[in-house]
Parts: structure tokens; C-alpha cells; sequence
């Protein structure tokens, strides 16, 4: 590219996702998706909604899917805020609250989408290094900032803060938005959406493609106080004002509703996640401790990226970083019973 505009596209450096190869014959631990499938009930609702809301714009206000998320939290529904997966409700956020003249803080070791949305908005930043056991240390985020965020529990470490710790972060910081990214929380942490009564800096984002497995639907959503929706509602309306398509909010609604279903299937991802945990140890694994739907895990002896490629010639796919610290890890996605086992028999051939 030559021409004059072609220095800022280049400059840029976009997020790579994790891969998605064709399933067949694949076990696809890699990005985090739900192994069970969303609810039956979910797959009604598409269903109703394809036959009878096509012809029709979506509500720009997603009322129906903003109060069923509000009832799911025994919210207001004004204190909700919805997008085309939380990805995209980040760089609302991102947009709507971080600027260039005071750098914001996240972890070294975080989601790596956060400094793709800093280049893109020309948001200034600091990374705060994870402590030495790999967590996040609040007292470590006391500085003036521009504001703050970090996935807990953290990615794609899996590891998690305390409610009572996030509590002790907004204590200290009143002046700047804080924002938790509970992409994984449902996996055994507890949301901190029960602080935003008392914190108006307080943003949190949760999505639905891990815990409610509508990772292809795109549905994530934001809460806070009024101030910091109507914020993100301006942002948004300047992109596009139908904020998700019909059979996404239908979808949604229906996933918030089943209860039953997401608490069984989020107890068996927790469940087989003990399980996958002790048999990686039993190989000689050290495993982070896990509050979500993967394990971030290292072999004493043997290289990850060897073992990575061994595991791709017998067709499972897991998550390797290069980053200096963490480029001895795996990031392993919990499968079903059968996947987990797979990988674990396939894992004992290789270390
Ligand atoms: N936050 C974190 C920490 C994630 O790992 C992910 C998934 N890659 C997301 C947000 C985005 O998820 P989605 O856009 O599917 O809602």
C-alpha cells in the first residue's frame, strides 16, 4: 500500500483470534466455547423468531433481552446495556471512557484485545505486571489513571480476584472507570454486579458465548449506574442504532431465562475442569488455579509448543502464547468427558 492513508492502517495492529478450523475429526480446545450447547430452549426461540421477526427491524432499544438480563441480576434494566458480543460492547467501552491524556491500567498478562482498542481509539496505557503467582494485586493499581480494566477471573491465566479485593480497588479509585471484563465468571467466581449499586465508576461486561454457549450468536452485554449506560447508548448509536439483530435477542432472552440449564451445564464444565486439573498434575503439569471454562498449564519438563504440535498431529487444537513469561503455557479449553479424555491419553504419550 502506497498511498497517503496507507501509514495508519499499517500501523495497526489488529486482534488475531484463536483459530477455527473445520470441526470434523477436530477437537477444538482452543477458544474457550462451551462444550454442551446452548438450551434446547434457545434453539426454540431462534426458531420461532426466524419465521416470525425476519421481515421486521430489530427494537434499537433490545428492551425485551435488556430486561431479561435485568431480571436474571435483579437489576433495573437501565443499568443494562447490550452489543454484538462483549467484544464489541469493549470497544464501546473503550470509545465512550478511556482517552489519550491519562493512560489506563490492565495486567501485562490480560485479554489481548484491550491494546488493539488503545491503538484503535488512541487510548494511552500502562500494563501493571501480574504478581509472581500470576495474580492481580489491586495495590498495585493505585496511581492516577485514566481508568482500569481487567478480565477476572484474568485470561489466559483463568485465575480469580476476590469480590472483596475488586471492592478494595474502587474503594481506592473514585475518580476513573473501572472496568470488569466476567467474560469467564460463571465458572466459579462471583460477579461483581452486586457492586454496582454503590460504585457509579463501576462497569461490568459479561458475554454470552461461554457460560450460556452462544459463542456464534454474538450477544454480550454491559452493567452500570445510568450515567455510564447512556454514555455507552451514545457511542453506540453513532455506529448502529439496532444494537443486536432479532434471533440474537431472542436467543438471549430465552438463555437468560432457562436457569436450569445454565446452572447444570456450568456444574459440569466446573466438574470436568477438576478433572482435567488432576490428570494434568498426575502427568507433571503445574496447573494455574482455574475459575473458568480452561486451564492455563505448564509441563515441568517437556517444551508447550512441542507439545502443542504433538497434540495437533492427533487433531486437538489448544492455545499457546508467545509472550516471554507465560510462552512455556498452554491455554486448554474444557471439552466434554470424551474431549477432556482424549486429551489427557493423547497428553500421556507426549510428556
Ligand atoms: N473478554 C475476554 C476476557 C475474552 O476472553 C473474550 C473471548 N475471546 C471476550 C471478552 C469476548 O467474547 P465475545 O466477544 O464472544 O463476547
Amino acid at each position: 500500500m502506497s498511498r497517503f492513508w496507507s501509514g495508519f492502517v499499517n500501523e495497526l495492529d489488529p486482534y488475531v483470534p484463536g483459530e477455527q478450523p473445520k470441526l470434523a475429526n477436530l477437537t477444538k480446545l482452543n477458544t474457550n466455547e462451551n462444550p454442551y450447547g446452548p438450551s434446547p430452549k434457545v434453539i426454540e426461540a431462534i426458531r420461532m423468531a426466524a419465521s416470525d421477526r425476519l421481515r421486521l427491524y430489530p427494537d434499537p432499544t433490545s428492551a425485551e433481552l435488556r430486561q431479561a438480563i435485568a431480571d436474571f441480576y435483579r437489576i433495573d434494566a437501565a443499568w443494562v446495556f447490550v452489543g454484538n458480543g462483549s467484544d464489541e460492547v469493549l470497544g464501546h467501552v473503550f470509545n465512550a471512557f478511556f482517552r489519550q491524556e491519562a493512560p489506563i491500567l490492565f495486567p501485562d498478562i490480560s485479554y489481548s484485545f484491550y491494546p488493539v482498542y488503545c491503538q484503535l481509539y488512541h487510548i494511552s496505557y500502562d500494563t501493571v505486571p501480574l504478581s509472581h503467582d500470576f495474580s492481580i494485586n489491586v495495590d498495585d493499581y493505585d496511581r492516577i489513571n485514566g481508568g482500569i480494566i481487567f478480565p477476572n477471573p484474568n485470561a489466559p491465566t483463568g485465575c480469580l480476584l476476590a469480590l472483596s479485593e475488586i471492592e478494595r480497588l474502587l474503594q481506592k479509585n473514585t475518580e476513573s472507570v473501572v472496568v470488569i471484563d466476567e467474560a469467564y465468571i460463571d465458572f466459579g467466581g462471583e460477579s461483581a454486579v452486586s457492586l454496582v449499586k454503590d460504585y457509579p465508576n463501576l462497569l461490568i461486561v459479561q458475554t454470552m458465548s461461554k457460560s450460556r454457549s452462544l459463542a456464534g450468536m454474538r450477544v454480550g452485554y454491559a452493567i452500570g449506574q445510568v450515567d455510564l449506560i447512556e454514555g455507552l447508548i451514545r457511542v453506540k448509536d453513532s455506529f448502529n442504532s439496532y444494537p443486536v439483530d432479532s434471533l440474537a435477542s431472542a436467543a438471549g432472552v430465552a438463555a437468560m431465562n432457562d436457569k436450569a440449564y445454565f446452572n447444570e451445564t456450568c456444574q459440569a464444565v466446573i466438574d470436568e475442569r477438576n478433572k482435567v486439573v488432576a490428570g494434568l498434575e498426575e502427568l507433571g503439569f503445574d496447573v494455574l488455579p482455574s475459575a473458568a471454562n480452561f486451564v492455563f498449564a505448564s509441563h515441568k519438563q517437556v517444551d508447550a509448543v512441542e507439545i502443542a504440535a504433538g497434540l495437533r498431529k492427533e487433531g486437538i487444537i489448544v492455545r499457546h502464547f508467545t509472550k516471554p513469561r507465560i510462552n512455556q503455557f498452554l491455554r486448554i479449553s474444557i471439552g466434554t468427558a470424551g474431549e477432556n479424555q482424549q486429551l489427557l491419553s493423547v497428553l500421556d504419550t507426549l510428556v
